[in-house]
């Protein structure tokens, strides 16, 4: 959590009648570009491609290069269309509906159930299926609709061609946030809520690596109401809203538990 004021503004905002949810829907992942951190690629949009909000991704000398999980997720098809539409292509299901689409691969790197997170290599670029060249056809999808592509929450560029840098998989993958209760200790659970069993304290002021985070019982502390839990060791989870960690809601990078 971010700003001690979240709380006070949400106080105002019931005042004045305004519905605040106590649990919010699962926020959209965030995606990332395709590639492995550092590189960027030349991606190009435009309404005549199918499905319209589709990216087609290029660089120099592009056939066979690497291509990473968009956002942490499970993959659930690795497919060989053959000659026609996407070729081989890989789809991975993401939480809150998300689907990312990886089309025209050379190859397979995943198979269907596997988890995957930041900067995990799924395949490489190819030109198979109905393509005439090397390149990467991406697309993002929510509950099967074709949306406009977001990287780290921007929009991609509709419509043209713009070069994208990496950020995927940079990071450890590990977050870090400060834990801040105003003075008594804070009790660490076995799981992410207030129901599970208390496996002992950390003291205020407590700098913690935060391994993954996950949506558990609603808390209110010191940085408002949030029902985001850090996990913060096997079997040990706290409540992000106790936690100084620089975002209002999940960290990017940091994986879902
Ligand atoms: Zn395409």
């Amino acid at each position: 959590m971010r700003k001690r004021w979240f709380s006070l503004m949400a106080a105002v905002l019931l005042v004045v009648g305004v519905l605040v949810p106590a649990s919010p829907a699962v926020a959209a992942p965030t995606f990332k570009v395709p590639f492995p951190c550092g590189q960027s690629w030349s991606g190009q949009t435009r309404s005549g491609h199918s499905p319209a909000y589709a990216i087609d991704f290029n660089r120099t000398d592009d056939a066979g290069d690497p291509v990473v999980a968009s956002a942490p997720g499970t993959v659930d098809r690795v497919t060989d269309l053959g000659g026609t539409s996407y070729g081989k292509y890989v789809r991975i299901s993401h939480a809150g509906g998300y689907h990312t689409y990886y089309a025209h691969l050379s190859g397979f790197n995943v198979s269907v159930g596997q988890s995957v997170g930041y900067g995990k290599v799924i395949g490489w670029v190819g030109s198979t299926g109905g393509s005439t060249g090397p390149h990467l056809h991406y697309e993002q999808r929510l509950n099967g609709s074709d949306i406009q592509v977001r990287f780290n929450g921007a929009l991609a560029l509709y419509w043209g061609t713009k070069s994208y840098s990496s950020d995927n998989g940079c990071s450890s993958g590990a977050g870090s946030g400060t834990v801040d209760t105003s003075g008594t200790p804070l009790t660490v659970r076995s799981g992410p809520g207030t129901g599970y069993s208390s496996v002992g304290t950390v003291a205020d002021g407590t700098r913690v690596t935060i391994q993954c985070q996950t949506s558990g019982t609603s808390v209110t502390g010191t940085y408002g109401t949030s029902s985001i839990w850090d996990r913060i060791g096997s079997g040990r989870f706290i409540s992000d809203a106790y936690v100084y960690t620089g975002y209002d809601g999940y960290i990017p990078n940091v994986p879902r538990c």
